[in-house]
């Protein structure tokens, strides 16, 4: 089996694996193969030259079977149908192994954010708005952020959605800022859910967290907090943290404060005061405990993975170990935490927002902390006791939690 799989391709492996071992019925495998809706679209800018430029967006919606489509938006140079078609089937598994009442979307434009100016963006996000329009709303599918878009851009996406329906819609798109009906919680939850999720894995394993050494690669939104919350919550000691430019490595463990005046102060974590400088590939190698992958995807293959010495991987990143090195890993009896479960914390925080905007009630944060750690534990739960039904890697059991779902909602709506 090649490595350089196209994500849709993935997708669909990882979902005839785990529809096998779970003995799926095939026409519910049929209709879980595919996108139930695919939109492509063009979306006419005024650059700030004065020229028109046209741009490519998508909108998948991949099930909604238990309930309106949940997803983010991308705006990245290389996105493509495949991409977003497979981030669409992997938030449907997402949103039904932490059990919320939501399906599975995604959606995409094929651009360089980097190099457009605010008032660029705003056109494009607008634009993307009007021509996705019908597809989208609080009771039909809800998008969010997801890389190089942000809560800015979900206030502009919001209006824009309100000036056409004419009415306040806030429930439409989730990731918002608080000011525009944002939750209280939304910054650290990934992170923090994936620590939720660790807690139960470290149960699991018999370890004790407090004497537990960490790595985690990637120093963005989804690595800083796991940085900053694995020490407070566990008292955990993180050894060693990387970005694009490479790794620190401190055997006393890094400090979070320092780590981001450094990070501030010279766009990179590599240089910490007293540390060990690492490369990303060393990173994902050292005597830790727990690896936390929090950057991209394909970064533990099958020529590192029998290397990984970490006795708990939770995936944080999407997409960050490839079919071989997962079949290492669990040879090796590492516990690997797959991603649509550690990293699920995101989507039940934005699924909170929802709730909030359709009710009009809002939440005080500890609310949510409370509510998120529920839904995590109980996600952990029903996928390692599906690991131990199955005998099943976790990536495997989680799939089958999660079609489990989808497939019993679409059964008794009668589609099969
Ligand atoms: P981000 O852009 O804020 O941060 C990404 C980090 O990864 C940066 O520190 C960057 O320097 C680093 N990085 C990039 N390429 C790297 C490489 N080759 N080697 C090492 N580090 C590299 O992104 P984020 O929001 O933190 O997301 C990180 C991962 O977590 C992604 O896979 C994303 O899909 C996933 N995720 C994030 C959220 C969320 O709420 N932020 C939710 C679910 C999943």
């Amino acid at each position: 089996m090649a490595e350089d799989l196209d994500p849709f391709d993935i997708a669909l492996q990882q979902l005839n694996k785990a529809a096998k071992v779970m003995k799926l019925d095939e026409q519910a495998l049929k209709l879980l193969s595919q996108p139930m809706k695919i939109l492509q679209v063009s979306i006419p800018v005024r650059m700030d030259n004065g020229k028109t430029e046209v741009f490519t967006g998508f909108r998948v919606r991949y099930n909604n079977a238990r309930g309106p489509a949940k997803g983010g938006i991308r705006f990245h140079p290389e996105e493509s149908l495949s991409t977003v078609k497979a981030l669409a089937a992997w938030m449907t598994w997402k949103t039904a192994v932490v059990d919320i009442p939501l399906g599975g979307g995604k959606g995409g434009v094929i651009c360089d954010p980097r190099k457009m100016s605010t008032g660029e963006l705003e056109r494009l996000s607008r634009g993307y708005i009007k021509a996705v329009a019908d597809l989208i709303g609080p009771e039909k599918d809800v998008p969010a952020p997801d890389v190089y878009t942000t809560p800015q851009i979900m206030a502009w996406m919001m209006d824009e959605y309100e000036n056409i329906v004419r009415h306040s819609a806030p429930g439409v798109i989730t990731g918002k800022p608080i000011e525009n009906g944002g939750s209280l919680g939304r910054g650290d939850a990934t992170a923090r859910g994936g620590m939720y999720v660790l807690r139960e894995a470290a149960k699991r394993t018999g370890m004790d967290l407090s004497k537990a050494k960490v790595a985690i690669q990637g120093f963005g939104n989804a690595g800083q907090f796991a940085v900053k919350l694995v020490k407070e919550l566990y008292g955990s000691r993180v050894v060693a943290v990387s970005d694009t430019r490479g790794g620190a490595y401190l055997e006393d463990g890094l400090d979070f404060d320092k780590l981001m005046e450094q990070k501030k102060s010279k766009g990179t974590v590599q240089g910490y005061p007293g540390s060990k400088p690492i490369t990303n590939e060393e990173l994902l190698e050292l005597d830790v405990d727990v690896l936390i992958p929090a950057a991209i995807e394909n970064q533990l293959t099958s020529r590192n993975a029998a290397n990984v010495k970490a006795k708990v991987v939770l995936e944080l990143a999407n997409g960050p170990t490839t079919p071989e090195a997962d079949d290492i890993l669990h040879k090796n009896k590492v516990l690997l935490v797959p991603d649509f479960l550690a990293n699920a914390g995101g989507v039940t925080v934005s699924y909170y927002e929802w709730v909030q905007n359709q009710t009009g009630d809002y939440w005080e944060e500890e609310e949510v902390h409370k509510k998120l750690d529920k839904k995590m534990t109980e996600a952990s739960k029903a996928v390692f006791s599906a690991v131990d039904q199955y005998k099943v890697e976790p990536r495997t059991a989680a799939y089958v939690v999660s079609v489990k779902r989808v497939a019993d909602a679409m059964k008794l709506r009668g589609l099969y």
